[in-house]
């Protein structure tokens, strides 16, 4: 760009500047003159970039689980750096990259659909290479070449740093090529994300891979043996996070509670939140993933203590009959489970809990399900995901015997939901009258703003809806709870 182009983009900015000085609510609590700086320094680049990316846009799409968000993160960043134009419409770009997820068959059909479409975009000539990463490409390496015709590049887990120089070549290149490792066995350094999140939140992941082997889960054949990131890394990104302006961290992995073993660390988890803790204008930390056999009494003080810690746990528990957890190699028992529900509500007892279950394992029988049905009954979770059993290629329970029919894993899967619903909404009705404070997640021109108390976690649970919200997305307000929409909560706002 000449210095003529960037006179011409101040001149330009001065114009829009001027019409802005009418309008009464253009106010970013700045000096105009330092306004105008940035405007101009924000054209001047931009100028630049559009000039450079011209010719090669890049369509995102990004599927799966809040681990493969970071992944997307991280690419999107990489690509964003390296000078290329992301661009809201993937069907008209000159590359599209997917992100997969692979961990079970509806989630593998919705990649395929996703790839598929992307392909068929190439084949009416408005998009130029399709490349597909994350953990679809790990799991089907290069048979994704066969199962689905037109890919041009399929990247593994280990290669999604490359991303930008994969781009590149795949430009060039007529070959449909595979970057795969073999599987990786370190940790990624998840800081500089382009964040998919709004910037008041973020997703916090402290480790990779998982090392139990739960007989129906392909996770450790895609994404390796547990690693913890290193302490200093998780606190670094954290503090980068925060800078940015998140104010509450989600901690995710495969299992948060095995933090720092691979380390040698003892109480890695606890150890590691009471240092986020330190992080100045942090205000939430949610620990999301937690396996229920891991979480001990040094854990459970950590929350009841915890400053920031909100009291909301999330504990993937699958099943509660003994036969059934042990089939799924859990090393759980019904009577630990419910001891530990029972600890957690003693300790903290406004502790909020949200548990997955999984219908129709092998062998499931009619008295096992109903099992659970009365275990849903009894324990009473403010949130509970309920996926039905499929049987994964590579997992021991695929093979299993008594196989249950679809039809009955379907009626079991309606019934529980139906339970857990009742008693959601009940929970939901005792809440009316009652003050909470939520953090305000978006609010549209009408004031209507989707805002969440500490025992919602983002992009995954119900949400407060504030009417007349005065406050901005990222704010705390004080709030009054005087209805309930479905899974919804309906509050007022008292004070920001
Ligand atoms: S703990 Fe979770 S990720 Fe690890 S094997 Fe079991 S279900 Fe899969």
């Amino acid at each position: 760009m000449s210095p003529k182009d960037y006179i011409a983009y101040f001149l330009i900015v001065n114009l829009i500047l001027k019409e802005l000085g009418k309008n009464k609510s253009f106010s970013l609590g700045l000096p105009k003159s330092k306004i105008l700086d940035h405007i101009a320094l924000f054209c001047y680049f931009h100028g630049v970039m559009a000039k450079k990316q011209k010719s090669i846009t890049v369509g995102f799409t990004s599927l799966g689980c809040p681990k493969n968000v970071v992944d997307s993160e991280r690419m999107l960043a990489e690509i964003a750096q390296a000078g290329f134009l992301i661009t809201a419409e993937p069907d008209n770009a000159d590359v599209v990259v997917i992100n997969t997820c692979g961990f079970i068959a509806p989630a593998k059909a919705e990649s395929l659909e996703a790839i598929r479409h992307a392909v068929d975009c190439k084949l009416n000539g408005t998009v130029k290479k399709v490349i597909v990463a994350g953990c679809l490409s790990e799991r089907l390496r290069e048979q994704l070449f066969t199962e689905v015709d037109g890919i041009n590049a399929v990247v593994g887990l280990g290669q999604r740093d490359n991303i930008a120089r994969i781009i590149k070549k795949t430009l060039s290149s007529a070959q449909p090529t595979a970057y795969l490792n073999r599987r990786p066995h370190t940790t990624s350094d998840d800081r500089t994300r382009l964040l998919i999140t709004p910037s008041h939140w973020a997703y916090l992941r402290i480790s990779e891979g998982c090392n139990h082997r739960c007989s129906f889960c392909t996770i450790p054949a895609i994404r390796g043996p547990f690693r913890s990131k290193p302490k200093e890394l998780v606190l670094a990104e954290a503090a980068e996070l925060v800078s940015a302006g998140a104010v509450e961290l989600n901690i995710i992995a495969q299992d948060t509670t095995y933090y720092g073993r691979d380390l040698k660390i003892k109480n890695g988890l606890a150890a590691l939140v009471s240092e986020l803790e330190k992080i100045t204008d942090l205000a939430w930390i949610r620990l999301m993933y937690l396996y229920p056999a891991e979480i001990d009494a040094r854990l459970i003080e950590t929350v009841a203590k915890g400053e920031k810690i909100v009291h909301y746990l999330d504990i993937p528990m699958q099943h509660i009959n003994g036969k059934i957890l042990k089939a799924m190699r859990r090393p759980d028992t019904k009577d630990r489970l419910c001891r530990l529900i029972e600890n957690l509500r003693s300790a903290v007892s406004d502790i909020v809990l949200r548990t997955t279950l999984i219908i129709g394992f092998p062998g499931e029988t009619d008295r096992q399900f109903n099992e659970l049905l009365d275990f849903v009954k009894w324990a009473e979770f403010d949130a509970l995901g309920c996926f039905k059993f499929y049987p994964e290629s590579g997992t021991g329970a695929a093979d299993m015997p008594d196989q249950v029919p679809e039809k009955i894993k379907q009626q079991r899967l309606e019934e529980l939901m139906l339970t857990q619903q009742k008693i959601a909404f009940a929970k939901n009705k005792n809440r009316i009258g009652s003050e909470l404070t939520c953090l305000v997640d978006s609010v549209d021109s009408e004031g209507l703003a989707p805002g969440r108390f500490y025992g919602q976690a983002p992009d995954i649970d119900s949400v407060c809806i504030i009417k007349n919200c005065s406050a901005s997305s990222g704010q705390f307000i004080n709030t009054k709870v005087v209805g309930t929409e479905d899974y919804d909560l309906l509050v007022e706002q008292i004070s920001s």
